[in-house]
């Protein structure tokens, strides 16, 4: 894939899962959740890749697979050019100050005992990068342009004396200050008020575009994939069932479990309303994840073969990717007899 800054290559990550006392007494074979279960696809160099999916779809595990806080069961992450698992030294050391992660919960990822300044100029502390007073020279810019101005005044502040999206905005400015290539941002917004998420939201993409920097968002809110992303994704248990430009997978969505996502917003128009397409039931578990088609058990359109046969990601139009039995002859003819 010409381009790609970052490579998901088959990647699996599978978590053991404890076993009681009394499972390992008779033997209970372990189990894993398989959080992430042979994804592939690229992500260009700087673009807006917006990964979408319920809780429990593997898109967070996948981010920090991309960051290598996670390495994968199998499978490769290549970041320009090279594997990640593999970096080792001065590699492994460029590689963390080129990719970071902005984190849902600012007030998790902030240290309540450490000034928000001091925070932001951590990470050159940490990768010994200029003295004490340059780094607090950087972190004041950094600041500044992440909307607190002057800086000065906020510098010394404890992450409680901030709102939310202040917290938010040191979040950025810590994950920023290295200058990375890529960052992952994980539901940015979503913690939140509506008021503030998209002032957060137009300022991440003036960074990113101020900085070239190449983003990959995970979010569950389609409108952020919608207004902001040159390519999406949808994950569903652990696999990417849908990939295509934002434009087209819009006009055009094809899996059904992106049908009903995109359905699932509402829209002021009651007739329009009646028609939007629900998906029943809870996501199933990734430790025993259905046969044959993951989402078969929620599909309106299943038949015979996608309870036996898992669907590949197969291209359908130029850049457009679906995983559904339902676009190959046989599954035309199926949902024919159906209807
Ligand atoms: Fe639905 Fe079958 Fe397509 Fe799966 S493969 S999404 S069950 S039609």
């Amino acid at each position: 894939m010409m381009g790609d800054l970052l490579q998901f290559q088959e990647v699996k990550k599978y978590f053991p899962v404890k076993r009681s006392l009394v499972e390992g007494l008779f033997g209970v074979k372990p189990r894993h959740v398989r959080a992430v279960d042979g994804v592939t696809f690229g992500i260009q160099e700087g673009e807006v890749f917006v990964l979408v999916g319920e809780s429990g779809s593997g898109k967070t595990t996948l981010g920090k697979l991309g960051l290598r806080v996670y390495v994968p069961t199998s499978g490769r992450v290549v970041f320009d050019g090279k594997a990640i698992a593999e970096l080792k030294g001065d590699e492994l050391k460029e590689f963390k100050r080129s990719s970071q992660m902005v984190y849902q919960d600012p007030v998790a990822a902030l240290n309540p005992r450490v000034r928000v300044g001091d925070a932001v100029a951590e990470p050159l502390g940490f990768h010994g990068i200029g003295t004490k007073e340059e780094q607090r020279e950087k972190a004041f810019k950094m600041m500044k342009r992440v909307g607190f101005d002057p800086p000065e005044e906020f510098y010394s502040r404890f992450p409680h004396e901030l709102s939310g999206g202040q917290r938010q905005r040191v979040v950025i400015a810590r994950a920023l200050i290295l200058g990375p290539k890529f960052v992952v941002a994980d539901e940015p917004v979503a913690m939140l008020d509506v008021s503030i998420r998209a002032q957060i939201l137009k300022l991440l993409f003036d960074l990113k575009k101020e900085m070239s920097l190449t983003l990959l968002i995970i979010t569950h809110d389609i409108a952020i994939a919608k207004y902001f992303a040159d390519h999406v994704g949808i994950m569903y248990l652990g696999q990417l069932v849908e990939r295509a430009e934002r434009g087209e997978m819009f006009r055009n969505p094809m899996h059904p479990y992106t049908k009903a996502l995109f359905s699932s917003v509402p829209i002021p128009d009651p007739e329009a309303n009646k028609k939007r397409m629900i998906i029943k039931g809870e996501i199933p578990s990734a430790i025993t994840p259905p046969q044959g088609c993951r989402f078969h058990p929620r599909c309106p359109f299943v038949f015979d073969r996608c309870r036996t046969e898992e669907p590949a990601l197969v291209r359908r139009s130029e850049g457009h990717l679906v995983s559904c039995h339902l676009y190959d002859e046989a599954g035309r003819e199926a949902e024919k007899a159906a209807a």
